[in-house]
């Protein structure tokens, strides 16, 4: 059983509207810090930051990013920030538009995929810009594997030197329309991981009620966890979670149940070659 210490990353915001849903998602840049200490206290050394509109629509301000960044820098020593370049709601022209403020990542879909009411469009022109644009300003990517071509798409940017080896990759299951929440097609994944990518560090994240199993399984298995309320407003399948800090809690005290320790931020920052804070 891999001893290694778990990268627990928090998805605080997503673009799931919030009064809708789960009134406790944060989606305004001050809601959004507060929300990140707490997780980052409860054990999350990574976030991953959507933006919002004034209407809380999905947004792609870069001033709102550079907004949240600091914050966090400033009240989470060390964390790692991951910017999403996404695409619900947004243009494919914004998608990059604030990575001139050079988070340590930003998440990086290597295809194109059906969510249940829309295509995920990623032509191959598009994920070769963004990658392009992330290894000039020195971002690592988070390669985000919604379906298996994804992972040999990953493979072919790095074979074409447009992806620093070794990659980060998220494999995301149980969203309806792309790849199941299943164990047998996590374990797959990482067979084929481990001989088209060696030396890659990989998460995986659960949508909606697979979330905590998909972390147990990854926990099982060697990798880092996903959580937050961009993933699961819920905290169990039933009772609206209270806040992305309950969320890494429930993560962190599963590590500890397997005897996993929680990565400190400068361990996941060596995990996953960043620079050091
Ligand atoms: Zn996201």
């Amino acid at each position: 059983m891999s001893q290694q210490p778990v990268v627990i990353a928090v998805a605080i915001t997503g673009s799931v509207p919030r009064k809708k849903d789960n009134p406790a998602v944060p989606v305004l840049p001050p809601e959004q810090v507060e929300s990140t200490h707490e997780a980052f206290e409860a054990g999350a050394s990574l976030v991953h930051i959507h933006v919002r509109n004034d209407d809380e629509s999905p947004g792609s301000d870069p001033a709102r990013f550079a907004e949240v960044q600091a914050g966090v820098v400033k009240h989470c020593p060390g964390m790692i920030v991951q910017f999403s370049t996404g695409g619900r709601g947004r243009e494919a022209s914004q998608r990059g538009a604030m990575l001139h403020l050079k988070p340590d990542m930003a998440s990086l879909a290597t295809g194109s995929v059906n969510f249940p009411t829309n295509i995920y469009e990623n032509p191959p022109d598009f994920i070769d810009g963004l990658a392009k644009s992330m290894l000039e300003l020195d971002i690592k990517p988070e390669c985000e594997i919604f379906d298996l071509a994804m992972l040999y798409n990953a493979a072919s940017l790095v074979k074409r030197g447009l992806l620093k080896a070794p990659p980060h990759v998220q494999f995301v299951m149980g969203i309806p329309g792309a790849m199941p929440a299943r164990r047998s097609i996590l374990e797959f994944l990482l067979s084929e991981l481990r001989e088209v990518l060696p030396g890659a560090t990989w998460t995986a994240a659960g949508i909606a009620r697979h979330q905590f199993e998909v972390a147990q399984w990854a926990l099982e298995l060697g990798g880092h966890c996903r959580t937050g309320l961009e993933d699961n407003i819920r905290f169990d399948g039933t009772r609206l979670a209270r806040s992305n800090a309950e969320l890494v809690a429930k993560v962190a005290e599963e590590c500890g149940r397997r005897g996993r320790p929680v990565a400190t931020p400068a361990q996941a920052r060596a995990l996953l070659g960043l620079r050091a804070a």
